[in-house]
C-alpha cells in the first residue's frame, strides 16, 4: 500500500468545508482592509530564501525541500513573504502608488518533525503591506489578523507584541545579549551554542527548557530601543488601544526569520498545546532592499490555517452548517431512474442541490439513504408516475405530502 508522505494531510469533504469557510472569512476580511490577492509560484530559486529568509535560520538551514532542476537549485516555498517581495521587485511594482497590500492563501513546505499543529506541508494565510514605515500600517495588519480570529469565534487567542529594534539599536542590544549568554554558555543546548555566534536573537525563543529559563533573565530588546523604535512602538500600542484591540507586551517574542525589524507580534492560543502560535508577523524594513530592490519597508504576518482549526475545535466553534440536499428522487425501475436524473438536472439548473440513486439501491434502501443524507424533500417515482406525469413530494421533517407535476414543479 502506498501511503502519504509523513507530515502531509488528506482532507476529506467535511474538513475541506471547514477550510473553505475559514479561508472565506480570511478573503473577506482581507478585502475589507484593502489587501488584494497575489499568487506566486510554489517553488523558487533556493537563493531567494537563503537571502530573503536568512541563511542562519532553521527554516533555511534544516527545513527546506531543495532539489536540482537542470543546473539550478530550487526550493519549495517554506513561507510566502520572500516570494511576494521578489514579485514586486521583478514586476516593477516598487514605484507604484503606496501602500501595496497583498494577501495569499498557500501551502508551504518545511521538513520539520511532524506533530499536532506542525506538518511538513502546511497551509497559511499571509499578508504583506509595503511602502510605509508608519505604525499605522502595523496597526492595520494586526487589526486584520485580529478581526479574522474574532470572526471565527476565537476568544482564547491572545495578541503578544514586542519590538526587536532596528539597525540603529540592534547592534548594542546584540552585544549585551551575547555577553549575558556567554556567561551562562555551559547551560545552553548545543543548538543555542551555535546560535550565540550566528543569530543570538534566536536564543530568546529556544523551546528547550534550560535555555528558556535563561532567556527569562536575559536583556530585553524592549529596554534597549532607540528613540525612533520606542516612539513607533508607543504609537502602535496607542493605535491598538484606539481600535479596541487587546494585547500584552511579551519581550520574548523575537520571530524566527532574519528579516524582521521593529514591531513583531504573535497571536497565541491558550488551548492547543506546544504549537500554540496561530499567527506570527512583524515589520521587515530591510527585506526588499536585501533582495536587490529599492529601500521599501514592509509589514506582514503568516497565519497557520491548521492551527486556527485546532484552536476553533478546542474552543468549540468549529461546527459549521453543512449544506444538505433539498431533494432526493427515489426511483423504481430503469425508466424511472432516467426520469429521476432528468428531474434532478432540471432543478440543479435552477441552483438546487438534488440527488438520486446511481448505485442501484432498492426503493426501501433509497429512502433510508435519503434520510441519512438529510434530504429535505423526497419524491418517489415508478412507472405509473411517469405515465401520469405526477408524483407525491414528501417533506421529510413534517411528513406532509403534496402532488406535483414532474416536468414543471419547483422547490
Ligand atoms: P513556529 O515557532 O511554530 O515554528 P514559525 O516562527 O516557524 O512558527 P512562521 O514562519 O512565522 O512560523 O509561520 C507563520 C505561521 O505559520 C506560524 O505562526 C504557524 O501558525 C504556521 N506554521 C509554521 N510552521 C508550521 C508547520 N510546520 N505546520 C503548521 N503550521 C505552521
Ligand atoms: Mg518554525
Amino acid at each position: 500500500m502506498i501511503q502519504k508522505i509523513k507530515g502531509t494531510m488528506d482532507i476529506f469533504p467535511d474538513e475541506a468545508a471547514l477550510f473553505r469557510y475559514v479561508e472565506g472569512v480570511m478573503r473577506e476580511e482581507a478585502a475589507k482592509y484593502g489587501y488584494g490577492e497575489i499568487r506566486t509560484p510554489t517553488f523558487e530559486s533556493t537563493e531567494l530564501f537563503v537571502r530573503g529568509v536568512g541563511d542562519t535560520t532553521d527554516v533555511v538551514q534544516k527545513e527546506m525541500y531543495t532539489f536540482a532542476d537542470d543546473d539550478k537549485s530550487i526550493s519549495l516555498r517554506p513561507e510566502g513573504t520572500a516570494s511576494v517581495a521578489r514579485a514586486i521587485i521583478e514586476n516593477g511594482k516598487c514605484t507604484d502608488t503606496m501602500p501595496l497590500k497583498f494577501y495569499y492563501i498557500i501551502s508551504c513546505f518545511r521538513h520539520e518533525k511532524p506533530q499536532a499543529g506542525r506538518t511538513r506541508e502546511f497551509f497559511q494565510f499571509g499578508t504583506e503591506a509595503f511602502g510605509s514605515t508608519s505604525p499605522a500600517s502595523d496597526a492595520t495588519a494586526i487589526a486584520l489578523a485580529a478581526s479574522v480570529l474574532k470572526r471565527l469565534g476565537l476568544k482564547r487567542v491572545k495578541l503578544n507584541i514586542n519590538s526587536i529594534g532596528c539597525k540603529e539599536c540592534r547592534p548594542a542590544f546584540r552585544e549585551s545579549l551575547v555577553s549575558y549568554f556567554r556567561s551562562h554558555e555551559g547551560c545552553l543546548c548545543e543548538n543555542c551554542k551555535s546560535r550565540l555566534e550566528k543569530n543570538p536573537l534566536r536564543l530568546l525563543d529556544c523551546k528547550v527548557e534550560k535555555c528558556h529559563a535563561l532567556a527569562e533573565g536575559a536583556p530585553k530588546t524592549i529596554d534597549h530601543l532607540c528613540e525612533g523604535c520606542r516612539h513607533d512602538l508607543d504609537m502602535l500600542l496607542k493605535s491598538l488601544d484606539a481600535m479596541g484591540i487587546e494585547y500584552v507586551i511579551n519581550p520574548s517574542i523575537v520571530r524566527g526569520l532574519d528579516y524582521y525589524t521593529g514591531a513583531v507580534f504573535e497571536f497565541i492560543s491558550e488551548g492547543i498545546g506546544a504549537q500554540s502560535t496561530v499567527c506570527g508577523g512583524g515589520r521587515y524594513d530591510g527585506l526588499v532592499e536585501g533582495l536587490g530592490g529599492p529601500s521599501l519597508p514592509g509589514i506582514g504576518f503568516g497565519m497557520g490555517i491548521t492551527r486556527v482549526l485546532l484552536a476553533m475545535r478546542e474552543e468549540g466553534v468549529a461546527d459549521i452548517e453543512k449544506e444538505l440536499p433539498l431533494l432526493y428522487v427515489a426511483a423504481l425501475g430503469e425508466f424511472a431512474q432516467v426520469k429521476a436524473l432528468a428531474i434532478c438536472e432540471r432543478l440543479r439548473r435552477e441552483g438546487k442541490f438534488c440527488e438520486c440513486d446511481t448505485v442501484g439501491r432498492s426503493l426501501k434502501a433509497q429512502m433510508k439513504y435519503a434520510n441519512k443524507i438529510g434530504a429535505k424533500y423526497t419524491l418517489i417515482i415508478g412507472d405509473s408516475e411517469i405515465e401520469t406525469g405526477r408524483a407525491m413530494l414528501r417533506d421529510m421533517s413534517t411528513g406532509e405530502q403534496r402532488e406535483v407535476l414532474l416536468d414543471s414543479f419547483s422547490l
